[in-house]
């Protein structure tokens, strides 16, 4: 199949590399130059593991990047739509990207001859494409959709930090369909893969991203909420996670209570899902108690920081973490900025170290903390450490160049048997 892919972002560049890993012809747009050009020098522009060896691969002789969306679209027979869907200030979606990618490709489906099929795998409300993308692809184009193209909504669930694994064994591949030939169409292009497939209409296959996003942001908040209790009770929350995870309802993952969930998903999918239930006069009780605890969740590390090492003014603090999870540069919603934020206000002199996320950091905090190369560097003469994101790099830490030897850990990153006695250890909901 020839593929094009509109966002060459962290899901449009895996799903493109992915694609061509599997023989298709592929050719991903990017509206940002540098992208391109990284991409063409099989170069990938965001840090995923694997993702640099595939490009080696495919880069020149089935995958090939442009600027130029006319072209990419005449030359294939299907478009994903990968482009961001970011937050409004009001938490609902903002669809400018899609709105211009889709009025894009509408004004070259109406030149181009022979069938197309136009996936949006972006991540959008329940309605969206039957409502917004096909009004759109059909004005721009003056065709009709089932009739002289197809449209189809594919949502992606990969994690960043396994997107390549994540992307070629998928637990599911949902496929929602304007018409059984368009969801052929897809279906098709997933030939070899061993997953799931299940076919939906459009508006269910754009719920079970949300709704799928919604349940692992409330287990999340959830442990984070019995953590909290938990750390009143003097009880590891970890080994209760352990206890309820072993039964086969519960399932043992994303029980990690710690700071919160952050992220370029879970925050803003929350949130649209919580704009699109009020506007629709529904009440979602659950969904705002998992974005109330999730806000508070983060500066619950700075509170135990407070009652350890005393006033936070003047202090050196180590911040080992930047990035909203471990294996990514990704500081989207990090709850890194809460807390380095909060650190800053109370006067504190921040030192972090992220092993990937430190040039995406310096874009949010500026030259108001200073950015170290190593968490030796960062610890050097601190008297307090944050461990904010679980690098493995974190476990066995040397805090011996430490001037106070303070550490919480909001992550549980530490390997806890190995710190020697002078190191004042305390974890966030343990
Ligand atoms: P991203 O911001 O990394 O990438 C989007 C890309 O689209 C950018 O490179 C941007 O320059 C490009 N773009 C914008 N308008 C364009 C246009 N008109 N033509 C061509 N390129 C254009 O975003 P992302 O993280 O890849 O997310 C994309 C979508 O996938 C979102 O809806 C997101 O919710 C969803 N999603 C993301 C993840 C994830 O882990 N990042 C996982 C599943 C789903």
């Amino acid at each position: 199949m020839r593929i094009s892919v509109i966002g060459s972002g962290y899901v449009g560049l895996i799903t493109a590399a992915g694609f061509a890993e599997n023989g298709h012809t592929v050719i991903c747009v990017d509206v940002l130059q540098e992208k391109i050009n990284a991409i063409n020098k099989k170069k990938s522009p965001i840090y995923e593991k694997g993702l640099d060896e595939i490009l080696k691969r495919v880069v020149g002789k089935n995958l090939t990047a442009t600027t130029d969306l006319r072209k990419a679209v005449m030359g294939t027979d299907m478009t994903f739509l990968c482009v961001g869907t970011p937050s409004n200030g009001d938490g609902s979606v903002d669809l400018k990207y899609v709105k211009k990618a889709s009025e894009d490709i509408g004004r070259v489906l109406k030149e181009k001859r022979g069938y197309h099929v136009v996936v949006v795998k972006s991540t959008v409300i329940p309605g969206t494409t039957e409502d917004v993308v096909i009004p759109v692809l059909e004005r721009n184009s003056g065709r009709k959709v089932g009739r002289d193209f197809g449209v189809a909504m594919n949502p992606e669930f990969l994690r960043e930090g396994v997107a390549i694994e994540d992307f070629m064994n998928p637990d599911r591949i949902v496929i929602g369909a304007s018409d059984k030939k368009a969801g052929d169409f897809v279906e098709s292009v997933y030939h070899g893969f061993s997953s799931p497939i299940l076919r939906t209409d459009i508006k269910t296959a754009e719920m079970i991203k949300y709704a799928s996003n919604a349940f692992l942001a409330t287990k999340i908040s959830f442990i984070n909420e019995i953590g909290n209790i938990c750390k009143k009770l003097g009880i590891d929350v970890y080994d209760v996670a352990k206890g309820i995870g072993l039964d086969h309802r519960i399932s043992p993952h994303f029980l990690r209570a710690g700071i919160g969930f952050g992220g370029s998903c879970f925050p803003k999918d929350v949130k649209a899902l919580v704009y699109k239930a009020r506007e629709i006069k529904e009440t979602p009780a659950i969904l705002n108690s998992v974005l109330e605890v999730n806000k508070k969740q983060p500066l619950k590390i700075l509170d135990i920081a407070k009652k350890k090492a005393g006033k936070l003014k003047g202090k050196r603090v180590a911040v080992l973490g930047l990035a909203f999870k471990a294996e990514t540069d990704d500081m989207r919603e990090s709850p890194a900025i809460a807390i380095v934020n909060e650190l800053v206000r109370k006067g504190a002199k921040v030192a972090a170290y992220d092993p990937k996320a430190t040039e995406n950091a310096k874009a949010i905090f500026g030259d108001k903390i200073k950015y170290a190369r190593s968490a030796t560097e960062a610890l050097r003469g601190s008297e307090l450490a944050l461990i904010v994101t679980d690098w493995i790099e974190f476990k066995n830490l040397n805090f011996k160049e430490m001037k106070k030897k303070v550490v919480v850990d909001g992550r549980k990153a530490i390997n806890e048997d190995t710190l020697p006695n002078d190191v004042e250890y305390e974890g966030v909901c343990w």
